[in-house]
């Protein structure tokens, strides 16, 4: 078995109080317990979750000071004794759930996203912008080897979510599927997913470098939320006989297009919420919806079948995502070209700078 010369300090990213910056300074390495690993994370995608995090959008609350970062892919370098089904030197993935009790009625069901003890990276407990993070080995992703670890980070977060997202929304292969939020991180993901699975994709989003990356990523249609005179039309305009599409998964960080949605999804048609704008409601006319035949859903990360399920999609090489790789020292300018709305795909730190 191989062994690791562990440091007592690393380099991390810290945000001390809700608002930001994060900081980025050295900290102690923490001991996995004996149910935990300690993964020598090398790269780390960017979530909009962490930028969310640190400006305290949500109604739940998050450690303080706290490390973000929940789309961690590494080495596992140390685990507890009770570990018996991953070894030090695997390649492993710390994503958005990083433990649950594994005995309440969710988890007894695997949907373990929706444990009352669920244990959040980069929330509840330390996330993956720093050298070396823990996780509970039942949770963490099984990364094969010869997966680059650069490319697969977002996977762990963006992948997983919206490849549950599309199941979730029941559509067939064939099918049309709106994507909203299309040029973002979990975007261009949903619409390399959608294609690996059959659908036809409508993406929306706005500008031109957008436009640009979502044809490239399969997309058969785009239309520019910020420039189109009637996105409801225009979207509906994009389907066979204009019906609209099948599904609508909502990825966009902005209030508006929950709004939209029940406008332009097909009769019988599901729309599945999956972004998290702060202080957002959901509307839709109860006329409609009941007439007809509205499906509308959250969908909440995945449990971990879904996680190795995303992870082979990837693996086969079917799910190809745009990123540009900075240092973990530069956290602090991707969270502002995120808050402009300015990154199209995703960002991956390296944190070995
Ligand atoms: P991102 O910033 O990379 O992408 C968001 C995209 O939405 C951007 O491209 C932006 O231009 C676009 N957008 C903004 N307003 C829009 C509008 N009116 N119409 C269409 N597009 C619009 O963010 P991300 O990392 O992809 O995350 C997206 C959201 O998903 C965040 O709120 C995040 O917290 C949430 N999220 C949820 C889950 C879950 O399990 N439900 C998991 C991960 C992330
Ligand atoms: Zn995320
Ligand atoms: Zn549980």
């Amino acid at each position: 078995m191989a062994t690791f010369d562990i440091p007592t300090e690393q380099w991390a990213q810290v945000v001390e109080k809700t608002g930001g910056p994060s900081v980025y300074k050295k900290i102690p390495v923490q001991k996995p317990g004996p149910d935990e690993v300690l993964i020598n994370v090398k790269y780390s995608g960017v979530c909009h979750t962490d930028l969310h995090a640190m400006m305290g959008d949500w109604p739940l609350d998050t450690k303080m000071p706290f490390v973000g970062g929940h789309e961690g892919a590494g080495v596992v370098v140390a685990k507890g004794e009770l570990v018996k089904d991953i070894e030090l030197g695997d390649h492993a993935g710390i994503k958005w759930l990083n433990g649950s009790c594994l005995a309440c009625s969710f988890c007894m069901q695997a949907d373990e996203p929706l444990c009352p003890h669920a244990l959040l990276s980069g929330y509840t407990v330390d996330g993956s912008f720093q050298e070396y993070a823990i996780a509970k080995a039942a949770h963490v992703a099984h990364i094969p080897k010869g997966v680059e670890l650069d490319a697969v980070a977002p996977v762990l977060c963006a992948g997983i979510t919206v490849y549950k997202g599309l199941k979730e929304s029941g559509a067939r292969p064939g099918q049309w599927v709106a994507i909203v939020g299309a040029g973002g991180g979990l975007g261009s993901m949903a619409l390399q997913y959608a294609r690996a699975m059959g659908l036809n994709t409508i993406a929306i989003d706005g500008g031109e470098e957008k436009a640009a990356s979502c044809k490239n990523l399969g997309a058969s249609a785009y239309v520019d939320f910020m420039t189109t005179k009637d996105l409801v039309a225009e979207v509906k305009a994009a389907t066979p006989e204009g019906l609209g599409p099948h599904a609508v998964i909502l990825l966009a960080v902005q209030e508006k297009p929950f709004q939209q949605a029940t406008e332009y999804v097909r009769s019988r048609g599901t729309v599945i919420c999956i972004g998290l704008p702060a202080k957002a409601y959901l509307k839709a006319p109860v006329f409609d919806t009941v007439v007809r035949m509205i499906t509308i859903k959250g969908s909440y990360v995945g449990n971990r079948q879904d996680t190795q399920e995303a992870l082979d999609f990837f693996a086969r090489g079917v799910v190809n995502v745009p990123f540009k790789t900075v240092g973990l020292s530069e956290l602090g300018s991707v969270f502002d070209m995120m808050k402009d709305g300015k990154i199209v795909g995703r960002y991956v730190v390296d944190t070995s700078k």
